[in-house]
């Protein structure tokens, strides 16, 4: 690239310490060999921080900290970008922790503050708020599993070292984290498992960067280090708080405004029942999370008659919903669900407006009333064999308890007589 062999050595200093990510300093020396490498080569450290500030922000000193596991005992955040030298490996993971933080202040914004918005919406102090206790809890899992595994008990003390409004601001995100995982429970949950769609405690002890991962590849772990845990940290905080006089009542209200000054459209109502349902309405642009609201056993619950207990039938449906592709993502697309859902027009509800926002219950009121008739147009669609039909329909006992008729006939259609058999 012979244009920077031009440039005064001091633009040439400008352009290091202005870029993005590590992946473009890399690139860029590749490209770059003689003055551009030169001049990264004469401040290393100094050119590493700074492209460092510009990728983490101003939660860099947490950041970094979570990077080298450091022990907040013998670490100060203060310090800390004096203490270490952000060498290669440490840059690389620098980054790809900061892409993981991004993506969960996204999902963080979409529930939390602007429901019509996938990507954040957060103020910048929201937003230095958010990233500075994700690290910050990132940090305190990694080090209780660190001093687990040497039969230490020094994180005991990690939650003292941070304020009191930085530990309400970890509340926050753990708080969050734990409802990442119950999204995760809702779409993994079978529909004939007769437990409730909620992980145990200790799961999001696992830390931000497994509660991402497990949203985004809707799996869960079998084996954690968690899972041996005998204590959590809502104890441990809880204790903390207790000390500094803050009680659980006082805890529970400071936790809520911890991160988000003021979220928007937290007043709105139902466009259906009027009620004021805020954050907890459903529109277009945030039908894709419903994956985690609403899960198969809810949906096929709703089902008029005997269905929901057919289990021939809804083992298909379920299939259906939670099949995957060949890289194991799921193929389901709730968007367009629920948009075919609102299109159906056999019924005194009529088409519904897609552009509106409806609350949970409205929506499972319009599950209720299109399910059958929606899956029986799919499997259509689908090329799926349809079987002559039982004279009770849904209605029909027999599907319940006996395999063969429920294989052998179809139980989609309304009855045509009475008193099932
Ligand atoms: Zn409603
Ligand atoms: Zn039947």
């Amino acid at each position: 690239m012979p244009i920077f062999d031009q440039l005064p050595q001091d633009v040439l200093d400008g352009i290091l310490l202005s870029l993005p990510d590590f992946t473009t300093l890399s690139a860029v020396l590749r490209t770059s060999k003689s003055h551009l490498y030169n001049t990264f080569q004469a401040h290393p450290k100094s050119t590493a921080l700074s492209i460092a500030y510009n990728l983490v922000g101003p939660a860099l000193p947490q950041a970094v900290r979570v990077v080298f596991n450091a022990d907040p005992k013998l670490c100060d955040e203060d310090t800390i970008l004096a203490d270490r030298v952000l060498d290669r490996d440490a840059c690389e993971l620098l980054q790809q922790n900061a892409a993981i933080v991004q993506r969960l202040e996204d999902l963080f914004s979409f529930r939390n503050k602007d429901r019509s918005s996938a990507a954040s919406k957060l103020t910048s102090e929201e937003s230095l708020r958010f990233h500075r206790a994700a690290y910050r809890f990132w940090l305190y899992c990694k080090r209780v599993q660190a001093e687990l595994e040497e039969n230490d008990t020094g994180y005991e003390q990690i939650l003292d070292s941070w304020p009191t409004d930085g530990l309400l601001e970890i509340d926050r995100v753990a708080s969050f984290l734990q409802d990442v995982l119950s999204w995760t429970f809702v779409l993994g949950t079978e529909w004939s498992d007769g437990w409730d769609s909620s992980p145990p405690a200790v799961l999001f002890m696992g830390g931000p960067d497994t509660a991402l991962s497990y949203w985004e590849s809707a799996e869960l772990p079998e084996t954690l280090w968690v899972w041996h845990l005998t204590f959590n940290f809502d104890e441990q905080l809880r204790t903390t708080l207790a000390r500094r006089n803050i009680k659980a009542d006082a805890q529970v209200t400071e936790r809520a405004k911890a991160i988000i000054d003021t979220a928007y459209g937290s007043q709105d109502d139902c466009y259906r029942c009027h009620e004021p349902k805020g954050l907890d309405l459903w529109g277009r642009p945030n039908w894709q999370l419903l994956r985690g609201i609403i899960s198969v056993r809810r949906l096929i619950q709703t089902l008029e008659g005997n269905l929901s207990r057919n289990s021939h039938e809804m083992s298909q449906l379920a299939d259906h919903i939670q099949a995957r592709d060949d890289d194991l993502r799921l193929t389901f697309d709730w968007a367009k669900f629920i948009e075919e859902l609102c299109d159906m027009d056999g019924d005194a509800e009529g088409p519904w407006d897609k552009d509106q926002w409806y609350c949970l219950d409205c929506l499972l009121a319009l599950v209720r009333l299109r399910l059958r008739e929606w899956w029986t147009a799919t499997k259509v669609k689908e090329g799926m064999q349809f079987k002559p039909d039982c004279w009770y329909g849904y209605n029909c006992r027999t599907q319940v308890h006996r395999a063969q008729h429920a294989t052998k006939l179809n139980h989609l259609c309304t009855p045509t007589r009475g008193d099932p058999a």
